[in-house]
């Protein structure tokens, strides 16, 4: 008689699309009748088994909606390689705040600093914050622009990275673009002036911008609405990357 109820119990949470719930509720019946639970606590905590499956999902989904080129936290990130970067400032970013009120945050130093590893430490940070999350490098976005262009379809595209609460647009500096992309590039940043927030990595200077956006007048009016409200960090420690292999190196000498 029981396992019919079961039956039929896991057949309408399958119908009712309670995954977590139909998992669970044997196991959390025995735990309640042990315990002598009443039906609202028992009820209650079944409950709360399905929330927080769908809680966790949909963290899982904003991560892979956000399209990082590998998973990189702020655990294997090792501050002391970096002294002049504000661990407190990071970590307070960490947080979302920013995020909320559209502001910017920049990272600009010479390759292999970690500029990408906390650009993916803060958009994983964002996403389990319930925040749509993107990344780009500014090389794919601008080919990606371009194309919907061509296609037209360039306004849906906007469109689609205006639901985005933050954009990363990763190593900027590295290529220069066609003047189209760059002012592709232009209309995305200055569309999310105020709106929605941006990560920006560069090994650039801002001086040298110049460069990559082809005229003055375009970078100006550029670094004007990214850098209006931004973190800007400061990033020209030794690369951490040619850091780790010498220490490698000097490891099989020695051995
Ligand atoms: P950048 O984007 O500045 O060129 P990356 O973030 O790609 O540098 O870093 C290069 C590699 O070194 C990555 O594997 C990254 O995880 C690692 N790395 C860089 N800085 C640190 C750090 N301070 N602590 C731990 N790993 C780091
Ligand atoms: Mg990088």
């Amino acid at each position: 008689m029981a396992d019919n109820h079961n039956l039929l119990l896991r057949a309408n949470l399958k119908q009712l699309k309670l995954p977590a719930m139909a998992a669970e509720f044997e196991k959390l019946a025995r735990e309640a009748a042990t315990a002598n639970e009443g039906y609202e606590q028992y009820l209650l905590r079944l409950t709360e088994v399905e929330v927080n499956a769908r809680a966790s999902n949909a963290v899982q989904a904003r991560i892979r909606a956000a399209d990082f080129p590998v998973v990189k936290d702020f655990d294997t990130f090792d501050f002391t390689a970096v002294p002049a970067l504000s661990k407190p400032k990071v970590l307070e970013l960490a947080r979302g705040e920013w995020i909320e009120q559209r502001s910017n945050t920049c990272f600009i130093g010479s390759p292999g600093t970690g500029k990408t590893h906390l650009a993916i430490a803060l958009g994983l940070a964002a996403c389990r914050q319930g925040k749509r999350v993107q990344f780009w490098t500014a090389g794919a976005l601008v080919t990606q622009l371009e194309a919907a262009q061509k296609q037209y379809q360039l306004d849906r595209l906007l469109a689609q990275l205006d639901r985005i609460d933050l954009l990363i647009c990763d190593e900027l500096g590295y290529l220069s673009f066609s003047r189209a992309g760059a002012e592709l590039l232009f209309q995305v940043f200055a569309d999310r002036y105020e709106r929605r927030s941006l990560l920006v990595t560069s090994n650039l200077a801002f001086s040298d911008w110049g460069n990559i956006f082809q005229g003055e007048r375009m970078t100006a009016a550029l670094l004007d609405r990214l850098t209006h409200r931004c973190q800007i960090f400061e990033m020209n420690s030794e690369s951490f990357r040619f850091r780790e292999s010498m220490k490698n190196k000097k490891g099989k000498k020695t051995d």
